[in-house]
């Protein structure tokens, strides 16, 4: 569902540094509405908090309707455009990486099961494996595809067992979600001691948002590229690599693997002579982003103490 031009679809509070706990103190821009560039989403102010550079909205708008509002449709056309072999090889060889990394296979807890390929690949690798997803539509769906327990609730009120799991994966799933920081608790609690999670965010202090923003400002517009709170993809939360590392230190969670890497460009092409310069321009950022921390995601295996 897209552009619900409407405020009134959404909740209004003050936002807090979840990290950190403090008010955020640094202005980033607008977002969304009248401030994006094609009218989606609803107007919002981005803040960071400059203790640990999380980037959040400044209130944060917290949709009515609950989560349903911007994910309760069908898992087909959510995920039609990504190429379901390709996700399957990915969770195979993340898998792979796991289990180099525990030296062994074990238990493995899936949050946010998506379409179910994680434990499609874990099932067929001979994990044990479960999964978290508090959405009907993605858990039937991840169910029936399985045949494995899916634990239909959010995770950080889920009933799932303590120091239980050897390795939890939150893939593509922490910066859409309200509580981040009560998540990371939560899948902290639940792994063993030893155990690891597997998670990748944007990386919203990359060279992509840094040019971005940039770029707006050299059109005179207090706009911001960061994040997407009320349009899809419903990016409510923007880490860095210093935010992410306090996060993971808080809840005794140490990377032993961490990557920064450019990725595919975030931007879609767009038509006209200002398309192609952004389109073009994006692609050299893209390139140069691979350089030192300023990749546009971040990937990491954290362990447990
Ligand atoms: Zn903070």
């Amino acid at each position: 569902m897209e552009s619900q031009n409407s405020s009134d679809l959404y909740v209004w509070t003050d936002q807090r540094c979840p990290i950190c706990e403090k008010k955020p103190d640094r202005f980033v821009g607008k977002r969304g509405g009248v401030s994006h560039r094609e009218g989606l989403g609803v107007e919002c102010e981005i803040w960071r908090c400059t203790s640990c550079s999380l980037v959040f909205p400044n209130p944060m708008p917290f949709p009515k309707n609950g989560l349903g509002q911007h994910y309760d449709v069908d898992a087909d056309d959510y995920f039609k455009e990504h190429d379901t072999e390709g996700r399957l090889d990915g969770a195979k060889s993340l898998l792979e990486r796991a289990e180099k990394i525990l030296g062994h296979k074990g238990k493995l807890l899936d949050v946010g099961v998506g379409r179910g390929e994680t434990l499609v690949a874990a099932k067929e690798l001979g994990w044990d494996a479960e999964g978290v997803e508090p959405s009907s539509t993605f858990a039937d769906y991840a169910e029936e595809r399985t045949g494995l327990k899916i634990w239909r609730e959010p995770i950080e009120d889920s009933s799932v067992p303590d120091n239980e799991y050897d390795v939890i994966v939150l893939a593509a799933v922490l910066e859409h979600l309200y509580t981040p920081d009560e998540i990371v608790r939560r899948i902290s609690q639940a792994l063993k001691p030893g155990g690891i999670l597997y998670l990748d965010v944007p990386n919203e202090a990359g060279l992509y948002f840094r040019v971005g923003n940039a770029y707006q400002k050299l059109r005179g517009r207090d706009w911001c590229v960061n994040l997407a709170p009320t349009f899809s993809p419903y990016h409510v939360f923007g880490f860095s690599p210093k935010a992410l590392k306090k996060l993971l230190a808080k809840y005794g969670l140490s990377p032993v693997y961490w990557n920064v890497y450019p990725g595919t460009s975030l931007v879609p092409s767009r038509g006209g002579v200002v398309g192609l310069l952004e389109s073009a321009a994006s692609k050299v950022v893209t390139g140069i982003s691979s350089y030192g921390e300023m990749g546009t995601y971040i990937e990491t295996w954290a362990r447990k103490a």
